[in-house]
């Protein structure tokens, strides 16, 4: 009975309240935090083609493209392109590229809405870094642990002298 009461004004509460709407991006703008994880940047001119990035992506929203040009870095000319539509956002590629070559940026939501599924697919010379935009993942962000704690040796006890 107590039960039912509770939720009767519970109901009632709630019925007078008004609803908790944001108007992004009218009155307020998207959401974001420090670390927010979005759209990737890719720096092509430190990209070594080595498919790290595509291995470990779990949800395979990244394949090796091939792109015209001479790139140093580069000799098979293959790049990654990420399909955002697949992207769980989850920094894998970020963190598992040897050369630093990938990093996220806070564009996420409402920037990237469309309203064409063939915008999604983001070839290497679309990945630069879009204008406006903070870096929120990158290698040089991250903070190893700190080192194990390791006890003081024991001093052996002195020996008694006479
Ligand atoms: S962020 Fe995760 S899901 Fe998205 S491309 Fe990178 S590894 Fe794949
Ligand atoms: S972006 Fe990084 S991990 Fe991916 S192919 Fe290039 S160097 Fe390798």
């Amino acid at each position: 009975m107590v039960m039912v009461l509770s939720s009767i004004i519970l109901g009632l509460k709630y019925l007078f309240t008004r609803p908790y709407t944001r108007l992004v991006p009218e009155k307020e703008p998207p959401f974001k935090t420090e670390t927010t994880r979005g759209r990737h940047v890719l720096f092509m001119e430190k990209c070594t083609g080595c498919t790290m990035c595509q291995r470990v992506c779990p949800a395979d929203a990244i394949q090796m493209v091939k792109v015209e040009g001479e790139w140093k870095m580069n000799r098979k000319k293959i790049f990654p392109r990420i399909d955002m539509q697949r992207c769980t956002f989850c920094a894998m590629c970020v963190e598992v590229c040897p050369t630093g070559a990938l990093a996220m940026t806070d564009m996420t939501g409402w920037d990237m809405t469309t309203d064409n599924k063939e915008t999604t697919m983001y070839m290497p010379y679309q990945l630069t870094p879009p204008e406006g935009h903070k870096l929120t993942v990158t290698k040089q962000k991250w903070i190893p642990p700190p080192p194990m704690f390791k006890p003081k040796p024991k001093v052996p006890p002195k020996k008694a002298t006479r």
